[in-house]
């Protein structure tokens, strides 16, 4: 009998892990780059020496109400900091510093959008902890290594609510709040490197039921392709297990790549109990209404503000303003352009279409783009006022711009003897020689064949090498097609 999936329908809260871009770690003045040779970003606070005394980053904090921020967080003002005791070896203090009871944003959301429309994900809390360290097995075939290296690094988790239903809204999900991040500066979103790390909570009931079913958790899944493919095997698996009579126990899981599936890690008998209580060595940290304030003013206008001005202040297509805001620097770039050029719509396609195939040709991002705005801004200007046709800026005049990095169009096309030619004398030898060869079609035309005129123009560009000045070429072609 097939399994009847359909009758399931599954519930996903995400934690998502995203490591702040500061220069230094969460308590202490360590560098907390990534890459550097083993336990050589590390101190005596990292590694909790007797006496050592933590002492709170507050670009961190500025990090972590910039993306509450940006969610629709409400945003705590009298914050704790909490000591989540746990042994690990890669845990140097025997505890983790975290917020337990005061995260510094409450509820908000992300907007996401899927194959289904348009969708807000609630969220529970984003809080600050500190990373752990890293253990390496490869280093010696008898030891765990361990690099403290890490250990430190400020976090921000960023917890949902149970309140994605597909593997699909769990992929767009963590794909916003990647873009997000990388917007705003303060994390590179890197989850191959570890820098955006997520933890997928999956649970299944009966569609129409209202309360929660027991959950598994997968821990660290390190692409967004894995957290969609952890999910999808899970919700298989889950009812897989419950219509052949058996039941979901609570779990940690993790994602097997090598064949996209699951394997269990530890049950719930096992669970850790954090013993949570208040660091005794952290003030708590107030954020007044002025850094509030102050963070709030310095915040770029939000891809979703974007999309709205894009669309509505400058009439571009709803689909031209996504793909534009996209990402941080097509948004750069696309504004620096519209502070050239009045023609937005224009700027919009030579982005989306020369620009991009140029970069995609090169596997190359928008920030590696070399020509500068104000130069592309005056092909754009070109174009529009008729002095060189798209098809010619972008094939021959555009590449050699791009190879220039700055240049004006003008002395470009100028030196390539690509201008348009508008004189009438020129255009009207061109329009001669064409209704010359062909004969039959000119007198089809004036049989009543009037589209004919879209193949004329097409020679008389072909001749021309693009050259001619489509408005009076037209004109002088139907002057002379009914003087034939
Ligand atoms: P825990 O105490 O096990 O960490 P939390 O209540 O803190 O659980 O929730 C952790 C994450 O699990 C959150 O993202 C939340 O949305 C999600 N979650 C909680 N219960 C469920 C459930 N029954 N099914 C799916 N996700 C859940
Ligand atoms: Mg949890």
């Amino acid at each position: 009998m097939p399994i009847p999936y359909e009758k399931y329908e599954a519930v996903i809260g995400l934690e998502v892990h995203a490591q702040l871009l500061t220069k230094s770690k969460l308590f202490s003045g360590d560098s907390a780059a990534f890459g550097a040779d083993a336990n050589t970003n590390i101190s005596p606070i990292v590694l909790a020496y007797p006496g050592a005394l933590p002492m709170l980053n507050k670009r961190a904090v500025e990090y972590a109400v910039k993306m509450g921020l940006a969610c629709g967080c409400s945003i705590e003002h009298t914050n704790y900091f909490a000591r989540k005791n746990y042994f690990y070896p890669d845990l140097p203090k025997g505890y983790q510093i975290s917020q337990h009871t005061t995260p510094v944003c409450k509820n908000g959301f992300v907007k996401i959008r899927t194959a289904n429309g348009e969708r807000d994900i609630l969220l529970n809390r984003i809080h600050l902890e500190e990373d752990a360290g890293k253990s390496l097995h490869e280093v010696d075939d008898r030891n765990t290594s361990l690099d403290y290296n890490r250990a430190g690094v400020p976090l921000i988790e960023i917890v949902s609510e149970p309140d994605m239903h597909t593997a699909e809204e769990a992929f767009a999900f963590v794909t916003e709040l990647r873009k997000l991040v990388r917007y705003l500066g303060i994390c590179d979103g890197n989850m191959e490197e570890g820098s955006m790390r997520c933890d997928a909570n999956v649970s299944i009931r009966i569609k129409g039921e209202k309360e929660l079913g027991t959950k598994v958790e997968v821990k660290n899944l390190n692409s967004i392709r894995n957290v969609k493919k952890a999910i999808e095997f899970e919700i298989s698996r889950m009812i897989e297990l419950v219509e052949s009579g058996g039941k979901v126990i609570q779990q940690t899981r993790s994602f097997d790549a090598s064949n996209d599936t699951t394997f269990s890690m530890r049950t719930k008998e096992e669970a850790n109990d954090y013993r949570y209580f208040t660091d005794p060595d952290l003030p708590p940290f107030i954020i007044t209404e002025e850094l509030l304030h102050a963070i709030r003013a310095a915040m770029p206008p939000l891809p979703e503000e974007l999309v709205r001005k894009y669309r509505d202040l400058l009439h571009l297509p709803e689909y031209d303003a996504r793909v534009i805001c996209d990402d941080a620097a097509t948004i750069r770039y696309f504004e620096l352009l519209i502070q050239t050029t009045t023609h937005a719509k224009a700027a919009a396609n030579w982005l989306l279409g020369p620009v991009k195939s140029f970069l995609n040709d090169k596997g190359e991002s928008m920030d590696e783009f070399t020509l500068d705005a104000s130069s592309l801004a005056t092909l754009i200007e070109l174009v529009e006022s008729g002095k060189v046709n798209f098809s010619i800026a972008s094939s021959r005049i555009f590449p050699v711009m791009v190879e220039k990095g700055t240049a004006d169009a003008l002395e470009v096309a100028t030196e390539l003897n690509l201008l348009q030619n508008s004189d009438a004398g020129d255009i009207a030898q061109w329009v001669d020689e064409v209704l010359l060869g062909m004969p039959e079609k000119v007198a089809e035309y004036k049989k009543g064949k009037k589209g004919l005129i879209g193949l004329f123009m097409g020679e008389v560009k072909k001749l021309s090498k693009g050259k001619a000045d489509p408005k009076i070429a037209t004109q002088l072609l139907t002057e002379k097609l009914e003087q034939r």
